[in-house]
């Protein structure tokens, strides 16, 4: 045996297979002259190293610092062992059934050597749009089983040719075991076809389709978790009528544009948001809309932000280098269906609303729409986190049974646990068709297939008519935990946080199922994860016409009048009375006196928007949530002050009075009071409100942790300066920096609940 020889054994957790890590080790041990061999198993990846002892613990510090880009390091172990005595380091195929549970790899942004090899001429794959590489491309969607193995993926009708077999085979290689390796002569191609013309093919595709973009067409757009559709975002009545013709009013449009400086034509962007516009992950990024610029109005009307992402495909990158500002690059589906996916199916679907189909043979096998996050204060707050994100699991500081969370009605996600991870789908949608429900079964289905997972407790809201309430109950081969929808919420924050319990949870939402049957949104809960009490919550008023008060918050802005008023609110000189007709305010009114389609609320977000529609921002709303955002919109700079508040003590609760803010808002009214104003004392009113509350009930309780949640979160001036002055006040604010504050992040919360409830039944 050699002088100093040290041999260790390594074992390392995490995101650690089909990105390249067993030829990162590979090319490690070389630098270090160490012998041995590395392989997957089922959680991870197992080393054996031997060499010079400072050579051994130098290559063991390296493992983290070093990784490769995708690779998500959880934990590395290492141990001394007897040396082997071997005389090479090799990679060694995994023991059969064992790599199961590996975790696998979301979609990833093309990687910047592939990106030059393809702008290369002299390169083999130059113009080739599915160049790709071990640290990049796609992964979630094109995999339907595991171990992550190109049989398993929707590269398994395209042979390798020699020379991608070479370098798939080489670990020296940067393509060593990259499944969906791929050029131009073995691998998928592209195809544009027109309303008549011939197909185009490759080149000529990418040519004749930015050609029909300049031209004001739609082209739908094949990318990585869906089609989209494209249509140049300078050219105003082109992005009407994709506007038309996708029956999409007026939400705003998402855009690509080539790169940061072009971007920064038409929208401000600092450091942080530049870190996460060019990401790997690729998000949708919020950005502030420059005040001049030459994007068509009709891409974000009355808004003051844009949408807005760099390309990720190699194929956004040869369409975006033809020269645009920006393409409009929304998902391609009729408004609230799921995103197209298939082939057949875009061609049927899309063909109503766009001119041609740029498309490809690479089939896409689980939907992923993109995701969309805001920077805040140096934080990145996922709006919706799907593409890009999903797989990678939220990792929890507690081992738990197996459960699957349905997840909430609108922006639905589903959430399976398992062990001490939870992972939160993509983005489902709002399960409100047919087409999306069947997405939420396929993606049920292929979740629990690719993590392996057969649950034990299902969860799902309480709410009895959710779809997603309705799947759990019509399967009755499991034990069921139905959770309260702010209870959830808050749970979802005290998951991802590591939190036990009890915590002051403040569930400023819109709309939840309450455990009284009535409709809760502003909610102070006493949350653990098994249970909650309910200490505070805003007065419930009614909402005249159910469903129809969200989609018209004038009737919100006539029940709380006649809350605050009676009918006495007729009398009152304030401009919102002259803009609706006062025999249809009467019935509304008496529909809220008997009960009549007309469930109480104790909802924020409905008092958001009729307040909205109170200062005459706007009456109706073409998506939920607008009025709210165009309030915190309209916000002033200037400190205004804050409106009377206060509750009243009921039985074990608090009731929050929203008559004084009501009183408060139309007194300024009266006085001609600017919007601007008036949204800005809104805001205060509710921060000093909600930290008055937090330290009352810490002066009761003597909890002094909260944890902020729901979809009221959103609005990213009332989070930051809520959690600031909580903070000022001796408060520990926990907040939701993995998965979003609105129904998107339900589900987690939902698993978490269920598994404590079940385990405490247990
Ligand atoms: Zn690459
Ligand atoms: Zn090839
Ligand atoms: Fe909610």
């Amino acid at each position: 045996m050699p002088e100093g020889l040290a041999a260790s054994r390594v074992q390392v957790l995490g995101i650690v297979q089909g990105v390249g890590f067993r030829p990162f080790i590979f090319q490690l041990a070389e630098a270090h002259r160490l012998y041995g061999h590395v392989a997957n198993t089922a959680s991870g990846v197992d080393i054996h190293v031997e060499g010079a002892p400072a050579q051994v613990e130098a290559f063991i510090g390296a493992i983290s610092t070093q990784a490769p880009p995708l690779a998500q390091i959880t934990s590395v172990a290492s141990q001394g062992v007897a040396p082997g005595h071997y005389t090479e380091f090799q990679i060694i195929p995994s023991r059969q059934g064992e790599s199961r549970s590996a975790l696998i790899s979301p979609d990833v942004s093309i990687c910047t050597d592939c990106l030059a090899e393809m702008q290369d001429p002299k390169d083999r794959r130059h113009g080739y749009p599915f160049i790709n590489c071990t640290n990049c491309g796609p992964r979630y969607t094109i995999i339907d089983d595991v171990p992550y193995d190109r049989p398993k993926t929707s590269m398994r009708s395209f042979r390798m040719c020699l020379s991608c077999q070479t370098e798939y085979d080489n670990p020296r290689d940067r393509r060593f075991h990259a499944q969906p390796n791929a050029c131009d002569d073995c691998g998928p191609q592209i195809m544009l076809e027109g309303v008549d013309a011939k197909p185009l093919w490759g080149a000529a595709a990418v040519t004749e389709t930015a050609r029909l973009l300049q031209d004001g067409q739609i082209v739908a757009v094949k990318g990585l978790g869906g089609y989209h559709l494209a249509v140049d975002a300078t050219n105003n009545k082109a992005v009407e009528r994709l506007r038309r013709r996708k029956q999409r009013e007026e939400k705003p449009l998402a855009l690509m544009a080539p790169d940061l400086e072009t971007i920064r034509r038409f929208a401000l962007i600092d450091t942080d948001e530049a870190e996460v516009l060019t990401s790997p992950q690729r998000p949708i990024v919020l950005l502030r809309k420059r005040r001049s610029n030459t994007i068509a109005p009709a891409v974000s009307p009355r808004n003051a932000w844009y949408g807005v992402m760099l390309p990720y495909t190699p194929l956004h990158y040869l369409l975006l280098a033809k020269g645009f500002t920006a393409l409009v690059m929304t998902s391609g589906n009729l408004s609230e269906e799921p995103i197209a996916i298939a082939n057949p199916d875009a061609r049927e679907r899309l063909a109503p609303i766009a001119d041609a189909l740029l498309t490809h043979d690479r089939e896409i096998y689980l939907r992923c729409d993109d995701s969309i996050v805001r920077k805040t204060d140096g934080v990145t707050r996922f709006l919706r986190r799907s593409r890009g994100y999903v797989p990678v699991p939220v990792f929890l500081h507690q081992r738990h049974p197996s459960v699957l969370a349905c997840g909430a009605e609108l922006k639905n996600t589903v959430c399976i646990l398992k062990e001490d991870r939870a992972f939160v789908s993509q983005h489902i949608g709002d399960l409100e068709n047919l087409a999306t429900y069947e997405f939420f079964q396929a993606t049920i289905d292929h979740l629990l297939r690719v993590l392996d997972v057969t649950p034990e407790v299902l969860a799902c809201d309480l709410h009895p008519d959710y779809l997603s309430t309705r799947y759990a109950r019509e399967r009755d081969d499991l034990p069921l935990v139905q959770v309260q929808h702010h209870h959830a919420h808050v749970v979802s924050v005290m998951a991802e946080n590591h939190l036990d319990g009890p915590v002051i949870g403040l569930a400023l939402d819109g709309t939840g199922y309450g455990l009284d049957g009535t409709i809760w949104g502003g909610e102070v809960l006493i949350a653990e994860a098994g249970r909650f009490d309910r200490a505070a919550y805003l007065t419930p008023v009614p909402m005249p016409g159910s469903a129809a008060a969200i989609k018209e918050p004038w009737r919100m802005a006539v029940s709380y009048l006649a809350h605050t008023f009676d009918e006495r609110f007729y009398d009152l000189d304030i401009p919102f009375l002259s803009t609706i007709e006062r025999r249809q305010a009467e019935i509304l009114v008496t529909m809220g006196q008997r009960g009549l389609n007309a469930p109480l609320t104790s909802s924020l977000g409905r008092l958001f928007d009729g307040i909205a529609a109170l200062v005459g921002l706007r009456h109706q709303v073409a998506f939920e949530g607008q009025a709210a955002m165009e309030l915190e919109m309209a916000i002033g700079p200037d400190d205004a002050g804050e409106y009377d508040y206060g509750w009243k003590t009921v039985g074990e609760g608090r009731r929050i009075e929203v008559a004084p803010i009501i009183e408060g808002v139309v007194a300024d009214l009266v006085q001609g009071t600017p919007t601007a104003r008036i949204s800005r004392r809104f805001h205060a009113t509710l921060k000093a409100l909600f930290t008055a509350l937090c330290v009352d009930i810490r002066d009761q309780t003597g909890l002094d942790r909260v944890a902020l949640s729901g979809g009221v979160f959103q609005n990213a001036v009332l989070s930051t300066a809520l959690a600031r002055r909580l903070e000022q006040n001796g408060f520990q604010v926990y907040t939701q920096r993995l998965v979003p504050p609105n129904d998107g992040g339900l589900s987690l919360g939902q698993a978490l609940a269920a598994a404590a409830i079940h385990e405490g039944a247990g």
